[in-house]
């Protein structure tokens, strides 16, 4: 598509937690480039750490009705409950004044599916509106599934194997057990967000994080159901390869570290920007990672682990011997290094894209809500990982290492991970799947 003369404007709302906030601002970052202006609204508190990386866009500030922090102690229901419900007037507000400055000139709101408050004022002001799905195709998927459910019946068949191994649609492998509703909260209370989230309003398209190598059914499931326009422009990371919006300080020394190390030796454990994990676990991890024989890069963000302040001092001798352990890590730097042979994730759906990307296998220990469905396709459809299921002990942590890094499985799985690299950064080359993808919401939007 050729640049448009006159910069139309796009408002991005990006909820603040950084798997939301890197590919809302790598989305960002895409259509900047392909001639729109790009306004990020976004909570006062996250203002400096999101706008230091972008001098090209306009960041506008809306008072904070309730810090994301606060997920913790709400739960993701109730918070994205009183989020929603308080944020509303100042965001109607927020656009007012910007009609004002814009002289009108907003082509569109693209919001992250959370941030369903935007909405309003989008039909207030007769603003064309968009949704961004930051996760999967096959969540997507997943949760218009949830959102018919009857909770009731539901909690009874969590009951029956039968039930639960029924395949979902004609979505094979998907199956009832697969459904992300784990440490949702209440499921009556889950389901009920599932209904306002997929409830797509005025909105006009969905965006998704994804490439349709990766989720063809899915893609073809949802573009059957939504009725409107699905864009699958993924992997975003590579179209928009030199975005950082990371909201903390990445530990650049860790690169340092990874150059002393072997070609494909290292396994990197990182759980990503949410993840709590018990001291116990910490403990069995670190006897495991060293018993493993392996050079490993850890990733301890410290409210990751309360009740912890150090490793013990026995622990903390034997993982220096062969580990190095960072607060945050510049993960894509980390997983494109040649030492990297292997990626302990959590499984969220950008640690998932970013390891696919750079060819690296990986061992998968979720926790929550959609890690599990991303875990099951790295596992069973991808074929590029394996997971660690049950208990955390060390002597399962020191096997899946050595069948990642040492066996011939691990060498399997890492030849179809360089296929599965090989087809993800086709798919946003010229020509290719995302690639048009993109070209087509450019061309869509301009027209708004
Ligand atoms: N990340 C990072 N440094 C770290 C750990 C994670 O930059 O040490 C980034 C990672 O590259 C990814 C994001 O944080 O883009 C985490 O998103 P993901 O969806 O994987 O998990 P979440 O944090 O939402 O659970």
């Amino acid at each position: 598509m050729e640049k448009i003369a006159e910069k139309r404007r796009i408002v991005l709302v990006p909820i603040a937690l950084q798997g939301h906030m890197n590919p809302m601002m790598q989305l960002g970052q895409a259509l900047n480039l392909k001639g729109f202006a790009i306004t990020v609204v976004v909570g006062e508190s996250n203002l400096v750490s999101s706008s230091k990386d972008f001098p090209d866009f306009q960041f506008v500030p809306i008072q904070e009705s309730i810090p994301v922090s606060q997920i913790q102690i709400l739960g993701p229901v109730e918070f994205l409950k009183k989020l929603n419900r308080t944020s509303e007037a100042s965001f109607k507000e927020c656009i007012a004044q910007l009609l004002l400055q814009q002289g009108n000139d907003i082509a569109c709101i693209i919001y992250d599916e959370l941030m369903y408050f935007s909405e309003a004022a989008a039909t207030e002001f007769k603003l064309p509106i968009v949704i961004f799905s930051t996760a999967s195709a096959t969540n997507q998927v997943c949760v218009r599934v949830l959102s018919k459910l009857d909770a009731k019946k539901f909690l009874i068949d969590i009951e029956d194997p039968e039930e639960q191994d029924k395949v979902v649609g004609n979505l094979h492998p998907l199956r009832y057990k697969h459904l992300p509703t784990w440490g949702m909260g209440p499921l009556e209370q889950f389901l009920e967000i599932c209904r306002i989230v997929v409830n797509k309003r005025t909105a006009s398209a969905v965006i998704i994080n994804t490439a349709s190598c990766l989720e063809s059914s899915s893609l073809s499931w949802l573009n059957q159901e939504l009725g409107i326009p699905v864009f699958p422009l993924g992997p975003l990371h590579i179209t928009a390869a030199s975005t950082n919006s990371s909201l903390l300080e990445e530990d650049m020394s860790c690169i340092e570290w990874l150059n002393k190390q072997k070609p494909r030796s290292v396994i990197y454990v990182s759980f990503g920007s949410k993840a709590h994990i018990e001291t116990k676990e910490v403990l069995e991890m670190a006897w495991g990672l060293s018993n493993s024989n392996q050079p490993f890069l850890w990733v301890i963000r410290p409210e990751s682990t309360p009740g912890l302040e150090s490793l013990p001092e026995e622990v903390s001798k034997i993982v220096s011997a062969k580990g190095y352990i960072v607060k945050w890590a510049p993960q894509n730097e980390v997983l494109g290094h040649p030492a990297v042979g292997g990626f302990w994730s959590h499984c969220g759906w950008n640690s998932t894209l970013e390891s696919i990307v750079e060819g690296v296998p990986l061992i998968c220990r979720p926790f929550t809500g959609e890690q599990k469905l991303n875990a099951m396709y790295i596992e069973s459809v991808w074929s590029v990982g394996i997971q660690i299921e049950g208990k955390v002990e060390r002597g399962v942590v020191e096997r899946a290492v050595k069948r990642l890094l040492v066996d011939e499985e691990g060498a399997c799985m890492r030849e179809r991970a360089h296929v599965l690299k090989d087809k993800l950064k086709a798919s946003v080359r010229s020509g290719g799947s995302s690639y048009n993808a993109l070209d087509e919401l450019a061309n869509y939007l301009e027209k708004k």
